[in-house]
């Protein structure tokens, strides 16, 4: 059933309807119903396709720019020309650089540009055999010269220079289907929105701090002024006027795509398809699954290399999913002690 599908249509000897209750993991069909929307519009969401990620941030500053996030200090990482370093209180969208020794995948080492005209291509992308689609790598067939490995990906090209490439990726909060965030929020400032994103409340935060360890993905922050959380809201106001988040508009690219999750996931997979059949196999989606650990995640991306290299961990697990076994435990250790103590009392000698 589709995300956002509030008609939960059950008849007799079909599938049982879906879960409607909050729960802390697995599956959830459709989280803004089971939020308490009935009514609920699609999920909302985004698709981060890194492979055409040219590293301007636009996407950084259109956050702050919209949602009046303070400057936070600008400093190199000494790694890379990163110079935000990575989510926090006052970094809601971060521009990860990362520079690898590897070649772009699919690119056949050592093919010669120069003669290129990058215009015509462009023109032509997509429309030739030859042309495998916008953001591919691959050089056209039979390009590769003389002593290059073809179809290959190699570190060295055959005059020997090391080949060298650029990850970029615009990382932001996950809205998680299941938000540990959320689960432990004493005081209701992190709530579900209707479109099923995640959103904190400042003037209902009162800086415990406790959503913090609980993030499995280290995005939501505190900010050392007031100690109260910020993260991404994807721009729930903008949401609530049908307008896209300030990010997406500004990506000059579309690495950054919003809009129901459904979609963006179909989208998603026929990238990585064509990306793949381009040569581009190292190319994988991380977070749309609603198998994860989390349920899935409302912002998803498109990787060109293992999870870790970008900084993401590679199985992310909610923390609140053991909570209900612990508070069982718990309790039966409670009755048990209880029970204990109610038979000393009965069985003391007179
Ligand atoms: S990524 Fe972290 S802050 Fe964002 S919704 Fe998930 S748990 Fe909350
Ligand atoms: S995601 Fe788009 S706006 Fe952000 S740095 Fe990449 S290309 Fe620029």
């Amino acid at each position: 059933m589709a995300e956002g599908d509030t008609t939960a249509v059950h008849t007799a000897g079909g599938d049982p309807p879906p879960p409607s209750g909050n729960l802390l993991s697995g599956p959830q069909p459709n989280v803004a119903r089971a939020a308490g929307y009935p009514d609920a519009p699609p999920r909302m969401g985004f698709f981060t396709d890194t492979s055409v990620c040219i590293g301007c941030k636009a996407c950084e500053v259109a956050c702050k720019e919209w949602n009046s996030v303070p400057e936070d200090g600008l400093e190199l990482t000494g790694m890379s020309y990163d110079n935000t370093q990575g989510l926090g209180a006052d970094t809601w969208r971060h521009v990860a650089f990362i520079e690898q020794r590897k070649p772009l995948g699919g690119q056949e080492p050592g093919v010669d540009h120069s003669g290129f005209d990058v215009f015509e291509a462009a023109r032509s992308l997509g429309d030739s055999p030859s042309s495998p689609g916008p953001g591919a790598t691959a050089p056209a067939p039979q390009a590769a010269p003389a002593g290059a490995p073809a179809g290959e990906i190699s570190p060295l090209s055959p005059d020997g220079r090391t080949e060298l490439r650029w990850l970029m990726a615009s990382d932001v909060c996950k809205h998680c289907t299941h938000a540990a965030c959320l689960d432990v929020c004493p005081t209701g400032a992190l709530f579900r929105t209707e479109f099923g994103t995640v959103v904190v409340q400042e003037d209902v935060c009162n800086g415990c701090g406790y959503c913090v360890p609980a993030c499995p993905y280290g995005v939501i922050d505190q900010r050392k002024e007031d100690g109260r959380v910020w993260k991404c809201t994807l721009c729930y106001d903008r949401l609530g006027v049908g307008m896209e988040p300030a990010c997406a508009k500004s990506c000059p690219t579309d690495s950054i795509q919003f809009g129901p999750l459904d979609e963006l996931r179909e989208r998603a997979a026929a990238r990585v398809a064509r990306l793949h059949a381009a040569g581009v196999t190292d190319a994988r989606l991380y977070g749309e699954s609603p198998e994860d650990g989390v349920g899935g995640d409302g912002a998803f991306f498109l990787l060109l290399d293992e999870p870790e290299v970008y900084g993401l961990p590679p199985d992310p697990v909610v923390t609140t999913r053991d909570l209900p076994a612990m508070w069982k435990h718990a309790g039966i250790a409670a009755v048990s002690l209880a029970a204990l103590g109610v038979a000393g009392f009965v069985r003391r000698p007179r």
